[in-house]
């Protein structure tokens, strides 16, 4: 039996969490070697079983895929850094969310 294909590391790849199926769990955020995911609370009315999510402060990711390969809900793709750049002001404009 051959081992399964390794995916390498593309460059300019994000991580990015589709929060819609997060369950909070913080796995990401332990193994994240640059300390760029955050956990934080969900709007009281969003239809969720839990209350926590994760979200990825993603100037400052490396796309080094580790909470990719961690997440267990597979809820963390990895993007092109341009397609991220292009939908990233909307979702800061929706989230309130500021650069540091
Ligand atoms: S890809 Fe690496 S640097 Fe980016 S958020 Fe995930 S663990 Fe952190
Ligand atoms: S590992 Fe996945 S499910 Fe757990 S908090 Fe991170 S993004 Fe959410």
């Amino acid at each position: 039996m051959s081992a399964p294909a390794k995916q390498k590391k593309k460059r300019g790849e994000k991580a990015w969490i589709e929060t819609e199926f997060c369950s909070g769990c913080e796995a990401c955020i332990d193994i994240c070697p640059v300390d760029c995911i955050a956990v934080t609370t969900r709007e009281p009315s969003a239809p969720f079983y839990n209350d926590k999510v994760c979200i990825i402060e993603v100037e400052r990711c490396t796309g080094c895929r580790l909470c990719w390969e961690v997440c267990p809900w597979d809820c963390i793709v990895m993007v092109d850094q341009e397609e991220i750049e292009e939908v990233l002001p909307l979702v800061k404009a929706q989230s309130g969310h500021t650069s540091p």
